[in-house]
């Protein structure tokens, strides 16, 4: 690498990037919104000569920006947030630029070294159980994602019980979780070889905003046992993905321990809240768990992929192998982005980061429930709120094509983006506030387009 050369096209990429984030519309272009746009647009094979950064730009600029949902617009309020920031991308290329593969200690020793600093400050932070300190006998990792996290765990939890009941026992093992848990869980299922007819998605309860009854987690238990199966392991959510519920920890930390199985909290999107006082206690029961996982990359202002998982038990070791704690073996020096958050913005900046998505929503979901025509599906817990245009109620199909076309023409307009779920059957919009750049203005302007598309709609005009 040159370092003038690369001095010169960084700082264009930086000026680059600097104008063209925060201006873009949220979703992608209506002209890209095809499977194989951009095959249409590019050549089927690479150039045999070097192309030129001025060329790239403008590839980049017509034919690839387009092309991109914007995330960090203020304008996106879809699935979950995935924040960027300052501090987050210079990690990201500080990170670039060592390019180390720190799969073992001695491959890098500052990657390792910072990873477990950070973990442990993040530990302190949320207030975990000491146990889950890298004094104590346990430790965090970063992974990639939430699903590496919870693969990861099964995996462990599977070897210990097989290791306790023989390796021809895998047939009988069984997870538990709520049929409100992300699909990531049965993912690792299949990989982790679990029987398909022993992964047991109970259903959550509506009643208390889909959050799981344990009553219905430990008779689902019981009658396993009574068959002769082995229950091992159950996943509780802080923060579903589909309406922000949260599992009851206490009681699945006790029917955990009085089972001895593992308990994996996976608070993938929520888990950023629980560093404000205010909102530390959706993690009481925390105790219990014998894994923890957040995502730092969601709400947490450092670039993806960034994915913190806390495990009590490892082995007695002074030197950490972080490749012994996940699948691939390479790594990179992903603690550093993290550390940077953490150190140019602080706790005290972290905590009113979310604090204000908090108010944010709130403000949203009065908003919505200023006008009857809509209403509020579930009760808002952290910045997700549910919602949905009321159907008549001889409405055929309970306002699915009404809210599916209300979420449509919203995206369609190119101004903001918004994503759905679909709870006790009923077709929900889903208004997620956490990009870093969101404003009362942009919540105001998105509501605005909200209820004029519904007044077009409900007039039936094109
Ligand atoms: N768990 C929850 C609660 C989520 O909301 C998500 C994604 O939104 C995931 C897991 C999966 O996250 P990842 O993409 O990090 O695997």
């Amino acid at each position: 690498m040159d370092a003038e050369q690369l001095r010169e096209c960084g700082h264009r990429m930086v000026d680059f990037v600097a104008v063209t984030n925060p201006s873009r519309p949220s979703p992608s272009s209506a002209k890209c919104r095809h499977p194989g746009y951009l095959k249409e647009l590019l050549p089927d094979t690479a150039p045999s000569k070097p192309d030129t950064l001025e060329a790239l730009f403008y590839d980049i600029r017509e034919k690839i920006v387009p092309g991109v949902t914007h995330w960090q617009s203020p304008n996106y309020f879809a699935y979950y947030p995935s924040n960027s920031s300052t501090a987050g991308f210079l990690g990201e290329m500080l990170s670039a630029a060592f390019n180390i593969v720190g799969f073992s200690w001695i491959t890098s020793p500052a990657a390792t070294e910072l990873e477990v600093i950070v973990l442990d400050w993040f530990a302190k932070m949320l207030r975990l159980p000491s146990q889950f300190l890298s004094t104590a006998l346990g430790g965090g990792v970063i992974q990639g994602t939430a699903s590496e996290a919870v693969l990861v765990v099964l995996l462990a939890a599977r070897d210990r019980t097989l290791r306790k009941h023989g390796k021809t026992s895998l047939e009988k093992l069984v997870v538990y979780a709520s049929d409100q848990t992300h699909s990531a869980l049965q993912k690792a299922c299949q990989i982790a070889g679990i029987f398909p007819e022993n992964v047991r998605l109970v259903k959550a309860d509506c009643d208390k905003n889909y959050a799981v009854a344990p009553l219905a987690i430990s008779d689902a238990i019981a009658t396993d046992l009574s068959s002769g199966l082995i229950p091992f392991f159950i996943c509780a959510t802080v923060g579903t993905t589909s309406s922000s519920a949260v599992d009851p920890l206490p009681e699945l930390g006790q029917i955990a321990k009085a089972n001895n199985m593992w308990l994996h909290i996976d608070a993938a999107y929520a888990g950023s809240a629980c560093i404000c006082p205010e909102y530390r206690h959706y993690l009481n029961g925390v105790e219990e768990a014998d894994s923890f996982n957040m995502n730092a990359h969601k709400w947490f202002l450092t670039n993806f992929d960034c994915s913190l998982l806390w495990v009590k038990a490892s082995e007695e070791n002074s030197v950490f192998d972080f490749k012994d704690w996940q699948i691939p073996l390479g790594r990179c020096f992903r603690s550093l982005k993290l550390w940077m958050v953490l150190r140019l913005y602080g706790v005290d900046n972290l905590q009113s980061h979310i604090r204000k998505h908090i108010e944010l929503a709130k403000h949203f979901e009065q908003l919505v429930i200023s006008d009857s025509r809509f209403e509020v599906v579930t009760p808002r817990t952290f910045s997700l709120v549910c919602l949905r245009l009321v159907p008549l109620a001889s409405d055929q199909d309970n306002g699915r094509k009404l809210n599916y076309d209300l979420m449509d023409a919203a995206n369609s307009s190119g101004k903001i983006f918004i994503s759905h779920t679909i709870l006790s059957g009923k077709f929900v919009l889903r208004f997620a506030v956490g990009a870093p750049l969101t404003e009362e203005q942009h919540i105001n302007a998105a509501w605005k387009i909200l209820q004029d598309l519904a007044t077009k709609q409900l007039l039936g005009s094109p």
